[in-house]
């Protein structure tokens, strides 16, 4: 069977594997169906200095796949069923993980697609209890993008930063996948959602999602607009996943007793931080990272009844895998870029 596997830093190979065997107890055979790119694709196929990793590794870490086969102990689940596949190995036993918090699981092996073999290929084993069926209406589209996009997001807005009706909420690139899923997450819910943008072409988009303001960040300091605004109190809410290029900004766009809620680094992993902003302003940063299971049963509820909908950029073969993370790098994209493997 075909998988797609990344045998250096930014060579990726579309290779034959042998199918899995047979599913072991509490396990399934998954036939891939789609697989979402997301900036953890892009940090493994770039490279990290600060991070050996395995080689060759089967890329993909959100996906969805069809049921194929059910092993022994498999309750719930029938051969053709579509499911969501949560994005990493988690142990199923220590206590976050049977509270269904496996993003804390205190064992967990690793992250598909990162640390682990990802989705990148036809079928693949895997525990039952890491799917989530998509419910109807929801496509193979939808699911690949509920476990690693859409419930990070749920995870940030809802479970961490406890975003609220009629709160006002700073989103950074809108055009991003989590960007695009946050910006209708809030608004559905009666936010006022400011977002940024890198390029005039995609303000138009943004506010198609829901935006009410949409700042090019390339010709404004994103920080200067949110104070104008918001009449110079801040906004409730930060959004953010670029990092070191924003951080500061981030912070002095908060209203006193703010939240600012991360789950990632596009632009750097390492900034400055002024404490003496964080105390007297009485600000709070959440680290945010994967989700919990029902975050990803939620986001697909949420989409079943057409409150949100996955923006989609494109839909590639194995044999453009490199033009789309290239055009991820650049950051030349508005939504997702999908895999096909079916
Ligand atoms: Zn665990």
């Amino acid at each position: 069977m075909r998988a797609l596997q990344l045998v250096e830093d930014r060579r990726l190979e579309q290779v034959d594997i042998a199918p899995p065997s047979p599913p072991g107890l509490g396990e399934v055979t998954l036939r891939i169906k789609a697989v979402a790119l997301n900036h953890i694709d892009v940090w493994g196929w770039r490279g990290m200095a600060f991070a050996k990793r395995k080689m060759p590794l089967v890329i993909g870490a959100e996906a969805s796949g069809e049921i194929d086969e059910v092993g022994p102990g498999v309750t719930g689940l029938t051969p053709g069923q579509l499911v969501s596949i949560y994005g990493a190995r988690t142990c199923g036993l220590c206590r976050p993980c049977r509270e269904g918090r496996d993003n804390l699981c205190e064992h967990v092996s690793g992250v598909h697609g990162f640390h682990l073999d990802g989705f990148a290929q036809e079928k693949i084993n895997l525990p039952a209890r890491l799917l989530v069926p998509a419910p109807p209406g929801v496509d193979a589209v939808g699911a690949a993008v509920a476990p690693v996009t859409f419930g990070t997001v749920e995870h940030m807005l809802f479970d961490n930063a406890r975003l609220e009706p009629g709160e006002t909420i700073l989103v950074h690139a809108g055009g991003s996948g989590i960007g695009s899923a946050a910006i209708q997450l809030a608004k559905k819910m009666g936010c006022t959602v400011i977002t940024t943008v890198g390029s005039n072409d995609k303000i138009e988009k943004a506010k198609a999602l829901g935006a009410d303001h949409v700042i090019n960040y390339r010709e404004d300091r994103f920080e200067g607009v949110v104070r104008k605004l918001t009449k110079k109190k801040g906004v409730d809410v930060v959004f953010e996943h670029v990092g070191k290029d924003t951080w500061a900004g981030s912070m002095f766009s908060l209203k006193r007793g703010g939240r600012l809620v991360t789950c990632g680094s596009t632009s750097g992993v390492s900034t400055e931080i002024n404490l003496m902003m964080l105390f007297q302003q009485q600000l709070k940063l959440l680290g945010s990272f994967g989700c919990r299971m029902e975050n990803m049963a939620n986001a697909m509820q949420k989409m079943a009844a057409g409150l949100v909908k996955p923006i989609i950029d494109t839909e590639v073969d194995f044999a453009s895998i490199d033009t789309a993370l290239k055009r991820m790098e650049g950051r030349d994209v508005f939504g997702k870029i999908i895999l096909r493997i079916d």
